[in-house]
């Protein structure tokens, strides 16, 4: 492994355990004790000691080359008291007090493990309706979202990461409005990452200009209408303002879950990439593309699919082990999980594949060719998956599954997912190949760091490499470049290589949106060709003068392009930004 300045200090401050020698491992023996206790599941189902030692060498091997890496509770819990393996939770809220404190314990628990919570508000009473107990007035959705949130700010995981949640509410709820309105002062519900839930039936009213009903769900009364485009617009606007609301298709959603005879799905985990029923869980793991390209750099560049192949496949059964390996929060999370043994594997380091293939990220080929890769990747995973349910069987829900239907019998109800890889695309990341997170592009070439008072330039280390080999390298340079916020137009940079290294404020939203839909794939896809089986996290970026107007254009075109959500930012729209790049903010 190859690790930046920054991977060594983020695992050196959450990830890296301590011995029982009162020392803590080495990012090197981090991987030896993941791959260790994933590989153990072999045992399980027969494997020999010998079998065992060699599975555990590829596990590490996968690791150590960072061609892939599991998702952070995979690295900070395999071989720990707590044993919690999974990033992605979604727990039911019920509509009594109950149920709605009992959930909130049990996210609590999750964010103690390092896992983040999704929840459907959708169930509980609207405000202002009755409750029979108390002979009283009920405080509706968005109060319970606020206390979840002050429990969540409570508890702080690990003594300095916080729990990350997902609180969803249906746009036929009758408290929709107060709901899109609930986050439009940025200072509240800083825990949450907020969606609504969008139905056909909006859809419908929304294309004809019509009303449509708002339910109460505690009896499915019609307790009133509105007019699809007036809800619509305020979406759009808050989401101008904020960035939030995101929507999730939630019909949609459901139409494509291939385990969807047996569950229905209401939330997302918080980034949006994993719909889950119910107790539903899942762990992620994420495929560094950076690392699989043959001839790098010139006009003979490709794909190494035979090594991509592999590396899937060995990281679809790394996957399935987890399920085995893991210890679960609850008893109902454990039972769903092993039986709809839901998997997710990404990729990240597209940005990165894609330089080195010499394609701009806002181009048709790239967009050609993250489908390509996503539906191969798809296909690998299925292959193994199908190999596994051999020797281990199918996945328990699988009768009845889409890919019974299909003839195909599988270990997983679902087996891809792009996850955004905030952590662990670091751990990916080497000095002279970075790896972007997701499918995300490079946010920026050259930030300009302020270290103790001095002005540090942090030069992209792809960037810096051609730049260097190609003798175009000087700080005047990269500082018109970190002012400018993007090479293109900066003219002491090759033509080919402004248009190449697009960065994110560079690409317009429908290009972003685009590039999404190409993971994602479409409508009407047979389940073993839809590329991703769960969702893409991503998020759409926009200039600070885009207008009200482009991000409505933006979430009209997620839904013909068959996403399944979408969360747009527009630069400069919340205060406090983590990064921000030149001129542009
Ligand atoms: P990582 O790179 O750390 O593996 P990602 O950035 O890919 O994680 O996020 C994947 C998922 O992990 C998120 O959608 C969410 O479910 C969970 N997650 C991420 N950050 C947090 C957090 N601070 N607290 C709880 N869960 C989180």
């Amino acid at each position: 492994m190859e690790l930046t300045h920054i991977a060594k200090t983020v695992m050196e401050k959450r990830y890296l355990r301590m011995k029982e020698d009162g020392t803590r491992e080495t990012p090197d023996e981090m991987l030896r004790r993941v791959a260790r206790v994933i590989a153990a599941v072999e045992e399980k189902y027969g494997a020999s000691k010998k079998e065992i030692r060699a599975v555990e060498e590829r596990f590490y091997q996968l690791m150590d080359r960072q061609d892939f890496m599991p998702n952070s509770p995979t690295f900070t819990g395999a071989g720990t008291a707590l044993g919690q393996l999974s990033a992605c939770f979604v727990l039911p809220v019920g509509d009594s007090l109950p149920e709605i404190y009992e959930t909130m314990k049990q996210a609590a628990l999750i964010h103690q493990t390092g896992g983040g919570t999704g929840f459907a508000f959708s169930r509980l009473r609207p405000a202002g309706d009755v409750v029979r107990s108390s002979q009283g007035v009920a405080s509706g959705p968005v109060s319970f979202l606020r206390v979840y949130n002050a429990s969540t700010e409570a508890i702080k995981q690990g003594g300095t990461r916080r729990g990350a949640n997902m609180g969803i509410l249906r746009v036929d709820h009758p408290d929709i409005l107060q709901f899109i309105e609930s986050k439009a002062d940025i200072t509240q519900i800083t825990n949450f990452n907020i969606s609504v839930a969008i139905t056909d039936a909006f859809m419908e009213a929304l294309e004809k200009g019509t009303e449509y009903e708002l339910i109460n769900p505690r009896n499915g009364e019609v307790t009133g209408k509105l007019s699809a485009k007036l809800v619509w617009d305020k979406l759009v606007e808050n989401a101008w303002k904020t960035g939030e609301p995101g929507i999730v298709f939630i019909d949609r959603i459901n139409r494509r879950n291939p385990n969807n005879h047996v569950e229905v799905i209401e939330a997302t985990n918080p980034c949006g990439e994993q719909p889950l029923p119910p107790y539903g869980s899942c762990n992620l793991g994420s495929i560094n593309l950076a690392n699989f390209v043959k001839n790098p750099y010139t006009d003979r560049a490709e794909v190494d699919w035979e090594r991509l192949g592999e590396v899937a496949r060995t990281a679809t059964r790394f996957l399935d082990n987890v399920i085995d390996a893991n210890k679960y929060p609850l008893p109902q999370i454990a039972e769903k999980a092993l039986r709809d043994r839901r998997i997710g594997l990404g990729i990240m380091g597209w940005a990165e594949m894609l330089v080195q293939m010499g394609l701009p990220y806002d181009s048709e080929e790239a967009v050609a060719l993250g489908n390509r890769v996503m539906t191969f990747i798809k296909q690998k995973a299925l292959e193994e998956s199908m190999a596994l349910a051999e020797v281990r069987g199918p996945y328990p829900e699988w009768e009845g599954s889409q890919w019974h239907k299909a003839g195909l019998k599988v270990r997983n109800a679902t087996l891809t997912t792009v996850a955004p890889t905030g952590t662990i695309s670091l751990f990916a990341a080497r000095p002279d190949l970075p790896c972007s997170g997701g499918i995300e592009p490079k946010f920026a070439l050259v930030f300009t760091r302020n270290q103790a008072g001095a002005l540090m330039l942090d030069v992209d280390g792809q960037f810096a490499s051609i730049a260097r080999r190609e003798g175009w390298y000087s700080d005047e340079l990269m500082q018109q470049v970190a002012d400018r916020g993007t090479a293109r137009g900066v003219s002491g940079v090759p033509e080919k290589w402004q248009r190449i290294f697009a960065t994110s404020h560079d690409i317009t939203p429908e290009w972003h949106v685009r590039m999404q839909a190409a993971f994602q794939g479409g409508d009407g896809l047979p389940v073993d060709q839809q590329p991703v089986d769960a969702a893409v996290s991503k998020t759409i970026n926009f200039p600070h003068h885009a207008t009200v107007e482009d991000v409505g254009k933006s979430y009209a075109l997620a839904w013909q392009l068959g996403l399944k959500g979408i969360t747009v930012y527009r630069d400069g729209s919340r205060a406090s930004q983590v990064l921000t790049t030149g001129d542009k903010t």
